[in-house]
């Protein structure tokens, strides 16, 4: 029997075909894929995140990168960071270093080793039921791998004036961010669910109508279809659409508007070199790259921090603007536009994390040190309003008749 499910882009019911392993099956209404069946493996799971877990303390205890400029060294742990970061305008940097690169990541790392042990036979359902909804939702908010990517483009900064060394920490946070990758993988979360409650297919459906319309609603965690106000698989609560979707989507619009201002006028960082105190905000840093002859990373640079905040800003601009319309044309249209932005959106925290290294890294006194500066704080919050604005937006509203509002 073919497996019914509701597309969360646009709320149509689709049949879903068999599909092999490397096979991808798209939504007929707003071609957003739906489904993807990879080829798992639970001991392939286990062993990556055992190693990861392993590499990750690693890179907790040692030496992670040293610097030396002018007979003087400062080496640095990601531990040592902390009190560095607090010292120096960074308290609240250390808290997205710790929260977003080591947390989060742990938390999914000892979920998943949990989950594929025999341990998990013993789990009590509501307890299993918690953790897989954890894993469902932890995701997006693992930076692991923007945080290494931001400790190459800082090296590229450092690299002509000073002697950098990596510690055996270095190599494990990037051994760790391999493995980590690929557990996740190895990882479906359909079929974590399944061992938990079997999927169930609306019985009695009209496929030529809306889920909305037939009383059905399909769960934003496990995709389960239901017409309750409780997932009966995860128990989240459920609605036809996000309650106040579009005023909640206006508001923190307009709040990474008025954030965008100070974040890219206000220095970012401050950089000490003997008696010279120069500012850098996000566009001058990317200056500095470009003229260094790094273009490359200059172009990425200006990609994560400047264009797509801009794009983001404007594209959620768009949608709203689109779901306020009189007539809905073009939906395909604008849930491509929403996909891509769900997509993008943690990548733009690549200069914070290159801010959070560097005030790390660089204190050498009077020699040269680095100090994080208020611009930083406002591009973390607008890159955060963001990400929410973006949370709160219902794609489905782009397909609903502008004429009978669900919500
Ligand atoms: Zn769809
Ligand atoms: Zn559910």
């Amino acid at each position: 029997m073919h497996k019914l499910i509701v597309c969360r882009h646009c709320d149509h019911i689709i049949k879903l075909p068999e599909l092999k392993c490397g096979q991808k099956a798209f939504c007929g209404y707003c071609q957003a894929p739906v489904f993807e069946p990879k080829e798992t493996s639970v001991q392939g799971a286990f062993a990556f995140a055992l190693a990861a877990l392993i590499l990750l303390i690693s890179a907790l205890t040692y030496e992670f990168i040293s610097f030396t400029m002018g007979g003087i060294t400062h080496s640095v742990s990601l531990m040592s960071a902390l009190p560095t970061l607090a010292q120096h305008n960074g308290a609240l940097l250390a808290i997205i270093l710790m929260t977003f690169v080591v947390f989060f990541p742990a938390i999914i790392l000892l979920t998943v080793l949990a989950m594929y042990s025999p341990i998990w036979l013993y789990v009590p359902l509501k307890v299993a039921r918690r953790l897989t909804k954890l894993l469902s939702h932890a995701e997006p908010w693992n930076m692991s791998e923007i945080f290494l990517i931001a400790i190459l483009v800082s090296l590229i900064k450092l690299i002509t004036l000073a002697d950098i060394q990596f510690g055996p920490s270095f190599w494990a946070y990037a051994g760790f961010v391999a493995c980590f990758i690929q557990m996740l993988n190895l990882i479906q979360l359909d079929s974590l669910w399944e061992r938990i409650t079997p999927y169930e297919s609306p019985i009695f459906v009209d496929l030529s109508k809306r889920a909305s319309d037939q009383g059905l609603v399909s769960c934003p965690t496990c995709g389960q279809v239901s017409s309750k106000h409780r997932c009966p698989r995860c128990e989240t609560a459920l609605f036809s659409r996000k309650p106040d979707s579009v005023n909640k989507v206006t508001a923190w619009l307009v709040t990474s508007i008025v954030l965008f201002f100070p974040a890219n006028l206000l220095p970012i960082m401050n950089t000490q070199q003997l008696q010279d105190v120069i500012p850098s905000t996000i566009v001058t840093g990317v200056l500095q790259l470009w003229n260094a002859g790094s273009y490359p990373i200059a172009i990425i640079i200006f990609i994560a921090s400047v264009l797509i905040p801009v794009l983001k800003l404007v594209a959620i601009g768009v949608l709203l603007y689109q779901v306020k319309q009189l007539s809905h044309d073009n939906s395909r249209h604008y849930t491509k536009i929403y996909r891509y932005i769900e997509l993008i959106g943690k990548w733009s925290m690549i200069d914070v994390f290159v801010v959070i290294f560097l005030v790390s890294l660089v204190q050498l006194g009077v020699f040269m040190s680095v100090t994080a500066d208020i611009g930083t704080l406002f591009f973390a919050l607008m890159v955060f309003a963001q990400i929410m604005a973006v949370h709160y937006f219902d794609p489905r509203l782009i397909w609903d008749n502008p004429k009978e509002r669900h919500g």
